[in-house]
């Protein structure tokens, strides 16, 4: 019997926090999944393109590519296992121009060094056979890509971690931590019942958030917390029939996969994100925006008619690196990294973080065993 009042508490209950604390609940130990919204997923989570990636361009090795695989690997049974919609719809990454083609070859080898499933090169004719108004002049098809309903997701997480005998606790902000000297954490929420806890283990998911609560932990050292950046994205929507089954892609841009298209779950076709650095959390859509997703988007898709996109939404990726700066990998901190046992301080889960989450759950679960 343990001596804390938990054995474990995560911070924040989006879609990485609750696939943390199912980890551990799936382990057998008490979890307390703190979050400051009065709903989960209310952050990074419900503000994405709902993808699940194949996991084809991240560097070999890197936190990215090996949970992006092995997360996607265990999303689709766990949807399929808790009915949440889904479409593997597949994915075409697309090169339009000469000058793409390098850039299509390395995501392939890429792909391939990753252990991607199903990856294959398409001439232009053979990726336009597939998607009738789509021009391109070659591609990379990735069978195993698709969307999923990440709200049915998250709620499902949450459900197991209950089932287990775990809590999440809605309307609960962390406010602080101090270690306690014969190992684990005190912990402050505050909200509209104050609490104090202990608990063995502390994980912090707190997505753009990370920076401010690993501050709030004591003992944490002040220059082992990465730079926060905030790169918006922002979608416009179509009005009219979704033209292509399958998610379309150009090759990367530095720091995100670029201006995709994809058919959502209710049917209707959404461009983004595009990348802009800002300084707050504003997630208003300038509709000046669409001149540019106009052209970016016609490049792959002639057909699109004028005054066809509206405004949509926008998301915030919790980067780590500034413009121009080499995009790092996830940043999964324990001991080695900050000096404080017994626990795990997540930074910087952008893409593909929805993807990977059940796995970096399994990660995180493994350090505390
Ligand atoms: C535009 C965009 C598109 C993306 N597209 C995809 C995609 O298609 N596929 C994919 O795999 N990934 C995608 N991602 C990345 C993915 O959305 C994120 O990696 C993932 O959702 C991060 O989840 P999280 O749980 O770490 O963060 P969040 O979902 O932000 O959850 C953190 C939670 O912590 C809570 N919190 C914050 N501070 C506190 C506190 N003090 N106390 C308690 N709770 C707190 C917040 O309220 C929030 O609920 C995209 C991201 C963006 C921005």
């Amino acid at each position: 019997m343990s001596s804390f009042d938990f054995d474990a508490c995560v911070v924040g209950a989006g879609a990485v926090g609750l696939a943390c604390g199912y980890a551990l609940a799936r382990r057998g130990r008490s979890v307390v999944v703190l979050e400051s919204e009065r709903a989960i997923g209310q952050g990074v989570s419900s503000r994405n393109s709902e993808v699940a990636h194949g996991g084809l361009y991240y560097p070999t090795g890197s936190w990215k590519a090996r949970l992006c695989v092995a997360g996607r690997r265990a999303l689709y049974p766990f949807l399929d296992a808790h009915q949440i919609a889904y479409r593997k719809c597949g994915k075409l990454v697309v090169a339009t121009s000469a000058a793409e083609l390098p850039k299509l070859e390395a995501v392939a080898a890429q792909a391939r060094e990753n252990d991607v499933e199903g990856i294959a090169e398409l001439t232009g004719a053979e990726a336009m056979a597939l998607e009738p108004g789509l021009a391109c002049i070659a591609a990379i098809i990735s069978p195993e890509s698709g969307v999923f309903d990440s709200h049915g997701y998250m709620l499902a997480l949450q459900g197991e971690i209950e089932a287990r005998g775990g809590a999440v606790a809605l309307g609960a902000p962390f406010e602080g931590a101090a270690p306690i000297a014969e190992g684990g954490f005190t912990l402050r929420a505050g909200g509209e019942v104050p609490t104090t806890v202990t608990a063995g283990a502390l994980v912090t998911a707190p997505g753009l958030s990370a920076q401010a609560v690993a501050a709030r932990v004591e003992g944490f050292p002040a220059g082992k917390i990465p730079a926060r950046h905030l790169g918006k994205g922002v979608y416009f929507r179509l009005a009219g029939r979704a033209p292509f089954e399958r998610l379309i892609y150009p090759p990367p841009i530095p720091g995100a996969l670029g201006t995709h298209y994809r058919k959502d779950l209710g049917g209707q076709a959404v461009f983004g994100p595009d990348l802009a650095y800002v300084e707050t959390l504003d997630y208003a859509v300038d509709p000046g925006r669409a001149a540019g997703f106009y052209s970016y988007v016609r490049r792959f898709w002639p057909g699109l008619p004028d005054g066809a996109l509206s405004p949509d939404y926008a998301g915030i990726r919790p980067k780590l690196h500034g413009p121009g700066e080499p995009q790092p990998d996830f940043r999964i901190d324990g001991p080695e990294a900050h000096g404080l046992a017994s626990l795990v301080a997540l930074f910087g889960i952008e893409s593909p973080g929805l993807t990977a989450s059940l796995a970096i759950g399994e990660e995180v679960a493994q350090r505390l065993a």
